[in-house]
């Protein structure tokens, strides 16, 4: 690419990762790197657990930091809970479940899953009914997906964690809350989730490049029984106090000190304020897609307005719409940025994210820069800024 002219004020970004960063990211990403033993380094790393653990709501799970993505944490809990050869049951969320599943596989483990309905969240019967099938409790742990990114279904985890209590199965409850975590309450104590794993660049307003995995005491019970061959993603070295080893190598500073830049910024609003912003800025984008459909042809692709998930908003489209163009009209003449449609429902629909670092102003221009977008392309709408506006005004409730 050819050197391209500076865009004059802001390019509003609002795929559902990354996320725009708050300015006290940015400042704490400009800091110069520390020497090892810098003390400076160990009292971030510990502010960053100490943090997570506040966010999760949990008294004593262990929390380890990776040099690396979702994929990463997903690759964490494969190799830390699972034997080789052993199994377990990923419920069916949509494209990020079957991408975990696939990963899993591919690590040489089984996978038993249960079918993805579209525009739906976790099918709970179908659930019990793998594990109720599974009689000798092969399956070692639930791997599931709260909000699946692609679908935008968000999944409710106190009622999984009682359907799975009811069949009285012992596997461990690990949740990937990598779409949801700063956007609602993931409390992991209170939920009984064995694992969280999570990532920096979504609802944590921090870059993509650092893994979250936080761990109860029966699951790293679990981990230390595991005879499988691992290494950099073992739990056992990273229960240190030396930051080297909690890294099984160089920490990466710049993204912890962001990371605690993101924390404090968390904290400094309160964790209700935080989620109550999200609920606002969820129901203000659905505001605009019920105006938006009225003409017939663009709707929700979750069907149920229980399951809407408060972090991204997935919005079918009518067959032969250019998704890529509709974004590059988006992106190129109004400066807004948001996601296509992934995996089985690409080409579909388009997905505005709405988590970590927004605000009424942030969310009501994506809601106008998909709405010129959708005129010049002559994609039929009604008018969904006006509902935006109307719900806004409304305020909490
Ligand atoms: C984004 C996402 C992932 C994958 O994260 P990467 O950092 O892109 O590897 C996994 N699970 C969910 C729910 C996600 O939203």
């Amino acid at each position: 690419m050819t050197q391209t002219a500076r865009i004059p004020g802001r390019r509003l970004l609002h795929s559902p990762g990354p996320t725009p960063l708050p300015e006290e990211v940015l400042d704490a990403l400009r800091r110069q790197p520390m020497d090892l033993g810098d003390p400076r380094v160990s009292a971030t790393i510990d502010t960053c657990e100490r943090g997570l653990r506040r966010l999760l709501c949990t008294e004593a799970a262990d929390v380890f930091f990776y040099a690396a993505n979702g994929h990463g944490a997903w690759e964490v809990v494969v190799e830390n809970l699972v034997p080789p050869g052993g199994a377990v049951l990923i419920p069916g969320t949509g494209h990020f479940s079957e991408s975990w599943a696939v990963q899993t596989e591919a690590l040489g483990r089984r996978v038993v899953r249960t079918p993805w309905v579209e525009g739906l969240p976790i099918d709970l019967a179908a659930v019990q009914q793998a594990l109720r099938d599974d009689r000798d409790h092969a399956i070692v742990a639930v791997f599931a997906v709260h909000t699946d990114t692609s679908s935008s279904a968000t999944t409710d985890l106190p009622a999984l964690r009682a359907a799975i209590d009811a069949t009285g199965h012992p596997a461990l409850f690990v949740v990937d809350a990598v779409a949801s975590l700063g956007a609602m309450p993931v409390p992991m104590d209170a939920l009984r989730a064995n694992v969280v794993l999570s990532a920096s660049q979504k609802a944590l307003m921090t870059p993509p490049g650092v893994a979250i995995v936080a761990v109860d005491a029966q699951a790293a019970a679990v981990a230390a029984r595991n005879p499988g061959p691992r290494f950099y993603w073992d739990w056992r070295p990273r229960q240190s106090e030396l930051s080297y080893r909690k890294f099984c190598g160089t920490a990466p500073q710049n993204l912890m000190m962001a990371l605690e830049a993101a924390l404090g910024l968390i904290f400094l609003e309160g964790e209700d304020a935080v989620f109550a912003r999200h609920r606002l800025l969820a129901r203000t984008v659905q505001a605009a897609v019920e105006g938006w459909r009225t003409a017939g042809a663009l709707d929700f692709f979750v069907r149920d307005p229980a399951a809407r998930s408060v972090s991204v908003t997935t919005i079918t489209v009518p067959p032969g719409t250019d998704v890529d163009a509709m974004r590059a009209v988006a992106r190129d003449r109004f400066q807004v940025a948001f996601a296509g449609a992934l995996g089985p429902l690409a080409g579909r629909g388009f997905r505005i994210g709405h988590l970590g670092d927004q605000n009424a102003a942030s969310i009501l221009g994506a809601l106008g820069g998909v709405q010129a977008a959708l005129r010049v392309m002559g994609v039929p709408h009604g008018d969904g800024m006006a509902r935006a506006v109307e719900c806004l005004a409304a305020g909490d409730a």
